[in-house]
C-alpha cells in the first residue's frame, strides 16, 4: 500500500464502506483554519492510508465521534472537550436541531439568545458574553455585589441557576423580577474542578 495516490485513499473508503467527511475549514480555537479536516473512524484504517491523507494531503485529522458540523457554514467544531479549559465554540440551534458555529453567530448568521434566553438549564459559553452586552444585557449584581457563581467538585461549589434566580426573586422583594427581566447564564471560567457563571439581565 505504499505511495498510495490520492485516488486510492478515496477509494479504500469507499471499497470499504467507511463513512468519511471533510470539512473545508475548522471552527475551532487552537486550530490551524486555514486546513481542512478530514473526519472519519480511524480505527481499522491503515496507517499509509492516515499517513498519507495527514502528511502529504495535509489534512487535519478527526475522529467522527469528536467533530460536529455547523448547521450553516458547514464547516467542522468540537463535539467533546480536549481539555478542562474547553468550552464549545458553538451554541445549540434549539428549535430545528444541530449546531451553530462561534464564527456564525458572530457574524450575526444566527440568533444567539434563541434556546438561551430565560432558561436555568443552558449557558451560553464566554465568547459569547460580547455579543450579550452588544444586545444590552449587563451582568449581574446581588446585594452583596456578588457577580459570580461556582458549580463544581469542591465543597461548597454548589450554586445552582434556579436557585440563584429564587433568591434574586425572594432577597429584592422583586417578585415581579420574571415579567421586568430578560435574563440569559454564561459561563465565565472553566477549570478541571469548576465551572464558573454569572447571571445576564436586561430589562424587557
Ligand atoms: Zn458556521
Amino acid at each position: 500500500m505504499k505511495n498510495l495516490t490520492k485516488n486510492q485513499v478515496f477509494k479504500y473508503f469507499e471499497e470499504n464502506n467507511i463513512f468519511f467527511k471533510i470539512h473545508g475549514k475548522i471552527e475551532e480555537m487552537g486550530y490551524d483554519r486555514s486546513k481542512p479536516i478530514f473526519i472519519t473512524n480511524w480505527s481499522g484504517v491503515p496507517e499509509e492510508v492516515k499517513e498519507r491523507i495527514e502528511k502529504t494531503m495535509d489534512y487535519e485529522i478527526g475522529w467522527s465521534d469528536e467533530w460536529m458540523s455547523c448547521s450553516i457554514c458547514d464547516n467542522a467544531v468540537r463535539s467533546v472537550p480536549e481539555s478542562f479549559m474547553w468550552e464549545p465554540s458553538y451554541i445549540i440551534r434549539e428549535r430545528e436541531g444541530g449546531i451553530i458555529c462561534r464564527t456564525c453567530v458572530q457574524d450575526g448568521e444566527f440568533e444567539l439568545l434563541h434556546g438561551y434566553l430565560n432558561t436555568t438549564t443552558r449557558a451560553v459559553p464566554s465568547w459569547a458574553i460580547t455579543l450579550l452586552q452588544n444586545e444590552g444585557f449587563y451582568l449581574y449584581s446581588d446585594m452583596g455585589n456578588k457577580t459570580t457563581y461556582v458549580s463544581g467538585l469542591h465543597d461548597g461549589m454548589n450554586d445552582r441557576p434556579d436557585q440563584i434566580l429564587d433568591k434574586i426573586v425572594k432577597e429584592t422583594e422583586n417578585q415581579d423580577f420574571f415579567a421586568k427581566y430578560n435574563y440569559v447564564f454564561a459561563v465565565r471560567e472553566t477549570s478541571s474542578y469548576c465551572s464558573i457563571w454569572s447571571l445576564y439581565i436586561k430589562k424587557k
